[in-house]
């Protein structure tokens, strides 16, 4: 299976600042290289997904998160003939702005932002990858494709579409992104709602028999557990989650192929048109992974000890973001001078984003030792 619609290096519509073809790599991949080698991807490892890091060597990180949604997207992409340097690239730096204490450090800095525009973590990713990683000589940020580039901005509020160019274009005009974009998407889905479930019961806040009111997880845990081979419960769990994910997977491909050979694009201007993404589940499978993450924010993400770790979360943000606006001088030298910087150019505004840029890149265990150092020496925080 060809894509004819899959992104090339000969329909791309390019970078910002023009560089000069490399010999023996792609775009994408050099792409997909540079977000590698960024300091923003190396600090995904000590970020939260769900599970804050101390609670267990186990669980998720951003870091293996990502990891895990870009081998979904490769996998899927290889099989439709879509480009997988683009999709990897995509997938391994889209939650590069993600704060420190998952969603609910975002909250807690989007509330602090509130005056100020507020703080979305895909706009965030953005910022990393256009400004905030200083590498190149001759250009700000990594310089990506701008198909990269669009995969990265997911979503965003309209306000802030009319300020991001071509970029935010198709928030305003309601057009769907590139497959490979599409794609990387759900391939995030996938990740997320499948190691979850094995996060959650690892970590003992869900049960199977809670699980078990899931069409997904319920077909797949049955037929394993009716093996003779009478699998231990890690293997139980382990062999249902791949289940679960290889079925919608399978499915993701094939209702995609279908899709792009009803709508036949001629381009990827076209798929661009389209009033819906072609890259999706059939309705029978995205019912049943809708059915999934529905259980998943009602058990898991509002389970009683993931909201008292948020609640802690939200505390630490906001005091951190709060000392630092209080006295610049609180943030290393460099955030600092940039604080200032943009202070004199944009008043209080430019001060809090820079404030903003700062405490969203901690890691989990550097805001913890920086709230500890600044604000209060005696938080109680895992061990
Ligand atoms: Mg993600």
């Amino acid at each position: 299976m060809i894509a004819r619609c899959a992104a090339t290096d000969a329909n791309s519509r390019g970078r910002r600042y023009a560089e000069p073809v490399h010999p023996y790599r792609n775009g994408f991949q050099r792409d997909r290289d540079r977000v590698l080698h960024s300091s923003a991807f190396r600090r995904l490892v000590y970020k939260t997904q769900v599970f804050v890091n101390h609670e267990g060597d186990l669980y998720r990180s951003r870091l293996t998160h990502s990891l895990e949604v870009a081998q979904i997207g490769r996998t899927v992409a290889g099989r439709l003939g879509l480009n997988q340097d683009l999709v990897e690239a995509i997938c391994l730096a889209h939650d590069l702005g993600h704060t420190p204490f998952g969603h609910s450090g975002q909250d807690a800095l989007n509330r602090c932002m509130r005056p100020w525009g507020g703080f979305e973590h895909n706009l965030q990713s953005l910022r990393v990858v256009e400004e905030l990683e200083e590498r190149y000589l001759a250009f700000p940020g990594l310089n990506l494709s701008f198909e990269t580039r669009e995969g990265i901005l997911k979503h965003c509020s309209l306000a802030h579409a009319r300020e991001l160019g071509e970029l935010g274009e198709r928030f305003l005009s309601r057009l769907q992104p590139g497959l490979e974009a599409q794609l990387a998407n759900l391939a995030d889905e996938i990740a997320y709602n499948n190691h979850d479930v094995d996060d959650g019961l690892r970590a003992g806040l869900l049960t199977v028999e809670e699980l078990a009111g899931v069409s997904l997880f319920r077909r797949h845990y049955d037929a394993v557990r009716r093996m003779r081979s009478r699998p231990s419960r890690r293997v139980l769990i382990h062999e249902t989650v791949r289940r679960m994910i290889n079925e919608v997977v399978t499915d993701l491909i094939e209702a995609t192929a279908a899709n792009i050979e009803a709508a036949a694009p001629a381009s990827i201007e076209e798929v661009r048109e389209r009033s819906r993404p072609l890259v999706r589940f059939s309705p029978e499978v995205a019912a049943r992974h809708r059915e999934l993450k529905l259980f998943l924010r009602q058990h898991l993400y509002r389970h009683e000890r993931v909201l008292a770790m948020n609640r802690q979360a939200r505390r630490v943000i906001a005091a951190l973001f709060q000392r630092f606006m209080n006295d610049l001088r609180a943030m290393p030298a460099e955030h600092a001078a940039r604080a200032v910087a943009w202070g004199q150019a944009r008043g209080e505004a430019g001060r809090a984003r820079a404030v903003a840029d700062y405490v969203a890149g901690m890691t989990d265990r550097y805001a913890v030792a920086a709230y500890r150092r600044l604000v209060d020496p005696r938080l109680e925080w895992g061990n």
